[in-house]
């Protein structure tokens, strides 16, 4: 009985969250369907689980944090602009949230991790999922994932202070990446590629975790 009620009212939070998203701008009805699917509450520590539905960004330990739902959900609509996701890279999985989502929009999901305990930790938050369409990498991202490219799309869950040239390499012709670039102020930057053409265009300001290089 307890347990259930306690279901209830995490399902009651995750619908209030989506409720809020909406509120907040965002339209795309695949995205607010896909944040409906998943819940949050499971992607983070027990203690946590009483803001687990806020909106704001929270430890998943390594000095890393799951993204605040609404930049998760303003990522994926900007990159969806109404059409599928495709073949989908996703650098920095951490603890496999945004993977869990993207599962619901691509029709493959590849997500990296460079720090080893978070990727186990994303691999056992996904498993009662079990998402047939995604796979996750310990590897460093910022040289995105050659054995599995071109991508449709990519979204890096970290900023860069530059553009990784491998990533924009990686997209395929008419692909589009969702990256927050910068040190102190950053921004939220969408390239899209056409042929050799690469397109920049500038969103909202963001506050990401850094991209780093290597693996640990
Ligand atoms: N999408 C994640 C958010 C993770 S925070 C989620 O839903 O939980 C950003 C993550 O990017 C961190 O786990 C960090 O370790 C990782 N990261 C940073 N630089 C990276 C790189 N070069 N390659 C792969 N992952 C990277």
């Amino acid at each position: 009985m307890r347990s259930r009620e306690s279901a209830q009212s995490a399902h009651r939070a995750l619908a209030r969250m989506v409720e809020r998203l909406r509120q907040q701008g965002i339209r795309d009805e695949k995205v607010l369907d896909a944040m409906m699917r998943v819940p949050r509450q499971q992607f983070v520590e027990d203690g946590l689980a009483f803001s687990a539905y806020d909106d704001t960004p929270l430890p998943i330990g390594y000095q890393q944090t799951i993204s605040q739902p609404y930049v998760v959900a303003r990522m994926l609509e900007i990159l969806r602009a109404g059409r599928e996701l495709g073949r989908t890279l996703e650098v920095g999985a951490g603890c496999g949230y945004q993977a869990a989502v993207l599962s619901f929009l691509a029709t493959e999901v590849f997500a990296v991790e460079r720090i080893r305990p978070l990727l186990d930790l994303a691999k056992e938050n996904l498993r009662a999922f079990r998402f047939a369409n995604v796979r996750l990498k310990y590897a460093d991202g910022s040289l995105g994932l050659p054995e599995a490219a071109p991508f449709d799309t990519i979204i890096v869950a970290a900023a860069a202070r530059e553009i990784p040239a491998a990533l924009k390499a990686q997209l395929a012709d008419g692909g589009r990446m969702m990256i927050p670039v910068g040190a102190s102020n950053q921004q939220l930057i969408l390239v899209e590629r056409q042929g050799k053409v690469f397109k920049e265009s500038r969103y909202e300001a963001v506050r990401f975790v850094p991209l780093l290089s290597g693996m640990e």
